[in-house]
């Protein structure tokens, strides 16, 4: 149902309340808001509900095995030939509105939206788990582990990625990445997008600093103590080329 469609609803609601509470008692508004929005919640979502095929054609070009961050950016890409059939196959359902809420992330762990993997007994960690094994969490929902992930911007460390190429994987190079950790970007920090050679702008991903810091946090923050002139970045990150912030 359309926006537009769901507005008069509301409002005939509201006129409803009004008329059978008296305007003192209008403090039902923010729960009959908060009612619709749960239970119309995909309606009210900018980005909408994807929706699952009934039928399935007799074949695909592509079919893309698990929606998670990685398969949704893989089938993304795909359905931007507009010849091409993509079947994009997920094991897990749809987000619901705690997943929605970043801070939240940590509820959703054990939850129906996460595998529920554990690790083998360890002998050097999990030892205050039961039987020393730790819960291994992997999302079981349509946006895969990004859904329950902290939405910290981190990028594979340099050496991580040069290592592969010596290993015997041509393209994988921490110079031959580069370009496309850009072109995926939207970077909103002014002070890291002015620095070309590492960051974007313009790409589907946003990434910016969180707009709130507690006066702890800033404590603990310490401005960097020298900055490289060549990269524009401070020599701790410079050490690894892998500036990390959140991501929205
Ligand atoms: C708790 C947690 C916090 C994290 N925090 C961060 C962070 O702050 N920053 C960061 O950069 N990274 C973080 N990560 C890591 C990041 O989320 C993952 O690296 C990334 O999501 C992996 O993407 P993927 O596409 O490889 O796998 P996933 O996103 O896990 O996607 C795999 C998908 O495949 C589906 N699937 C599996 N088997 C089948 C099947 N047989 N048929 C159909 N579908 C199937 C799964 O249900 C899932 O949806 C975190 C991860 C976790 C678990």
């Amino acid at each position: 149902m359309a926006i537009h469609l769901v507005l008069p609803v509301v409002a005939s609601a509201m006129k409803t309340a009004i008329a059978v509470l008296g305007i003192g008692k209008l403090a039902i508004i923010p729960f009959l808001f908060a009612s619709i929005a749960y239970f119309h919640y995909d309606q009210f979502d900018p980005e909408n509900r994807i929706l699952d095929v009934k039928q399935l054609l007799p074949s695909y070009d592509f079919i893309v095995v698990g929606a998670g961050s990685a398969g949704s950016v893989v089938a993304n890409r795909l359905t931007e030939n507009p010849n091409w059939n993509v079947l994009l196959i997920e094991a897990g359902g749809h987000e619901n509105e705690i997943t929605d809420v970043p801070i939240l992330s940590l509820y959703l762990h054990k939850s129906k939206v996460d595998w529920g993997y554990k690790t083998e007994p360890q002998n050097t960690a999990c030892q205050a788990m039961i039987e020393k094994r730790c819960s291994w969490t992997r999302g079981k929902v349509l946006g895969g582990s990004s859904v329950l992930n902290t939405m910290l911007y981190v990028r594979g460390n340099k050496r991580d990625f040069d290592h592969w190429v010596e290993q015997g994987n041509p393209g994988w190079s921490y110079e031959e990445v580069l370009p496309y950790f850009k072109k995926s970007e939207d970077q909103r920090n002014p002070y890291l997008a002015r620095n070309t050679k590492y960051h974007a702008t313009g790409g589907y991903q946003t990434v910016q600093d969180s707009p709130y810091n507690t006066p702890l946090a800033q404590r603990s923050f310490k401005q960097p103590k020298k900055w490289d002139t060549t990269s524009g970045i401070s020599t701790e990150r410079s050490k690894q080329d892998s500036p990390s912030t959140s991501s929205q």
